[in-house]
């Protein structure tokens, strides 16, 4: 049985790593799938666990290979979710969270179509967003702005998206998210380690 393709996004900021991080902790046959991207790796970030980091011809050759199921433009970069990466993963029967921006996350829904479904999360508030960008100290000034203006355009896309999820505190995200995921698989007969459902045969019950 295929699993689920999940797509979560999130203006930069917002915890979607954080809250992605302690949900793998907690539900089983979940994965995540690797991206490319141009951009340069963060301090602490390593080539084929947070993202594979290549250069501008290597991406835009996969690109002409039709190797991305999305690829998009965000904050100056190039990022891409793998076709066969994620294809993979779903026949061994594993939900695959893609972890994209506004405009992949709209391709997708495209080609998927009922075999997807997304989920937006948002922060609760400007000041915090902010506060957060700030805080991560992984970014400049100027990296900060062009997130920050990126964000207001990504929020007009949250109607788009199934669900919705305010990162007022990591734990309520986390607790809501996991939620979300044991729903949907059990509308897939699946129960909540994402496993195949057996229902009792009653055919031979006595009344
Ligand atoms: P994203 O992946 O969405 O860009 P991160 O997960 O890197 O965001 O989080 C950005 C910063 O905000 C980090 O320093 C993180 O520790 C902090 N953070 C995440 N969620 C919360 C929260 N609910 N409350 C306070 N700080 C948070
Ligand atoms: P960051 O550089 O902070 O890791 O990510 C910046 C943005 O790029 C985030 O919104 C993230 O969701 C998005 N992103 C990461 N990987 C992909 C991808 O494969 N495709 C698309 N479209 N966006 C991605």
């Amino acid at each position: 049985m295929r699993g689920n393709l999940i797509i979560i996004s999130a203006p930069s900021g917002t915890g979607k790593t954080t809250i992605l991080k302690r949900l793998f902790t907690l539900v089983k046959g979940v994965t995540f799938s690797v991206s490319h991207t141009t951009r340069s790796p963060r301090s602490g970030e390593q080539h084929g666990v947070d993202y594979y980091f290549v250069d501008q011809q290597t991406f835009l050759g996969m690109r002409t290979g039709n190797e991305f199921l999305e690829w998009a433009e965000v904050h100056g970069n190039y990022y891409g979710t793998s076709r066969a990466e994620v294809n993979r993963h779903l026949a061994r029967g594993l939900d695959v969270l893609l972890d994209i921006d506004v405009q992949g996350a709209r391709q997708v829904r495209q080609t998927a179509g009922g075999d997807c479904f997304s989920i937006f999360i948002a922060p609760p508030s400007w000041e915090e967003l902010t506060l957060r960008l700030t805080g991560r100290g992984t970014d400049s000034p100027e990296t900060i702005r062009l997130r920050l203006d990126n964000a207001i355009k990504e929020m007009q896309d949250a109607g788009l998206y199934d669900y919705l999820i305010v990162n007022d505190t990591v734990d309520q995200a986390v607790d809501t998210l996991r939620s979300i995921i044991i729903a949907q698989r059990c509308r897939a007969r699946r129960n909540s380690d994402g496993l195949p459902l057996l229902l009792p045969d009653c055919e031979h019950r006595p009344l």
